[in-house]
């Protein structure tokens, strides 16, 4: 695929020659025995690029969301998976806006360095879903610090960091004038909570991902763990969306440029009737449209984190990159399978391992219809749905 024009050739590079190092079968392996990939994610974290969004000044590279999203596209394009160490990229970004002087220099070092584990994001809750605005985990004010109750699901990384950005509510719901007002964040510190009113339980998943329920129950959390202003987290946690659709967007696109690559190998070697098969326009043509919807979704990634590396709005772009991106990946992965015919199915080619991986990004961390609900109510302006 021509990347002839692109200005990260170098890091692609050494992300290509460090994944690597990180074959099919490791992940096969891992998959099997559900285990988190340590080893992967302690050589991505040696190697400084989950750093790259971390200004110079707090020892990251300070790169942009540009160079972010070509390193996470490159892990995908290789058969591997971020998804254990992408939060470790854009987590910070919440502490980096909104933090105080003293939360950024405490923590933004150590998270750059790898010393300091910031992989956990706790917003959805069971009974709130993507409504995020009906969250029932409540931070309750005792002497100068809080007091946290209630119920997290699907926070992934949890037993993998040291640290979990929390969405509770510090006002309840209806006494302020807006439903987004009356949330605050928290930084907490999971090492001493678990045990101490933080309790936390894996979920099974048909994908290797590390995610798990989490319980607050009177856990006690000092008052420097707020960030920023009580009652305004929600606004930061929106903040931070954009970014994360990028970068999610960007990791689809490897995926769907692995499964073209995947079934455009297979459908040259594989004969059937005496004849390659990709010799079938039957077969050529998905592998064809597949590549052309991922050219496309790219195109938009790239437009996306050209705005955000701007400081311009990119609210729309972002949302239309992670749809666009998880179609194109989804389409990618469909094709791919039907291309491997029985074969597949079969663990040894990763097909299905990958497929259920990106098949994922049509539900989080946004699903579809949440995007085109944005894209009719704030790009179009047809009237709210809910
Ligand atoms: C593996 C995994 C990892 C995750 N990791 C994290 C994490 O680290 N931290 C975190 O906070 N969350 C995480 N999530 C949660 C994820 O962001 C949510 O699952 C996602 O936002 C959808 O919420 P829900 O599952 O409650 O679905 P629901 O909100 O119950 O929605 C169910 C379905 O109904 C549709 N729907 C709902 N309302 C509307 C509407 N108004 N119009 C049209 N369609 C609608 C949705 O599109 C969806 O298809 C993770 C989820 C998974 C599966």
């Amino acid at each position: 695929m021509a990347q002839e024009f692109d200005k990260f050739g170098d890091i692609r590079l050494s992300i290509r020659s460090l994944c690597g190092n990180f074959p099919g079968e490791y992940w096969r392996d891992l998959d099997r025995k559900k285990s988190y990939p340590s080893q992967f994610v302690k050589a991505m974290t040696e190697s400084g690029f989950l750093g790259v969004l971390i200004p110079e000044q707090y020892g990251g590279s300070g790169m942009g969301i540009s160079a972010a999203a070509a390193i996470l596209e490159e892990i995908h394009k290789c058969g591997c998976n971020a998804a254990a160490c992408h939060a470790q990229m854009y987590i910070m970004g919440t502490i980096l806006r909104h933090g105080s002087n003293s939360q950024k220099s405490e923590y933004l070092p150590k998270i750059a360095s790898g010393e300091l584990r910031l992989q956990a994001f706790g917003v959805t809750e069971p009974t709130s879903g993507t409504d995020a605005t009906r969250i029932k985990t409540t931070a309750v004010r005792d002497g100068d610090g809080y007091i946290v109750n209630g119920q997290k699901v699907w926070t992934s990384r949890v037993e993998h960091s040291d640290l979990m950005l929390l969405l509770a509510r510090t006002s309840p719901r209806g006494e302020k004038e807006k439903r987004h007002e009356g949330m605050s964040v928290f930084l907490i510190d999971i090492r001493e909570s678990v045990g101490n009113g933080l309790t936390i339980h894996p979920i099974s998943t048909m994908i290797n991902h590390a995610t798990t329920e989490v319980f607050f129950d009177d856990l006690c959390v000092p008052p420097d763990s707020l960030v920023g202003n009580e009652g305004e987290g929600f606004k930061y946690i929106l903040d931070g969306m954009n970014a994360e659709r990028i970068l999610i967007g960007s990791e689809c696109i490897g995926d769907a440029y692995w499964f073209i690559e995947k079934a455009t190998n297979y459908a040259k070697e594989r004969k059937v009737f005496g004849r390659a098969i990709g010799q079938n326009q039957g077969v050529q043509f998905p592998i064809a449209k597949a590549y052309a919807a991922t050219e496309a979704a790219k195109l938009m990634v790239e437009k996306a984190s050209a705005l955000f590396d701007t400081g311009k709005d990119c609210g729309a772009e972002a949302n239309m990159a992670k749809m666009l991106a998880a179609d194109s990946s989804w389409e990618a992965a469909d094709m791919c399978l039907q291309t491997h015919g029985g074969y597949g199915f079969a663990e040894e080619y990763d097909v299905e391992r990958k497929f259920r991986e990106t098949r994922l990004y049509q539900i989080a961390p946004i699903s579809t219809n949440l995007i085109l609900s944005y894209i009719a109510e704030h790009v179009l302006g047809l009237p709210r749905s809910y």
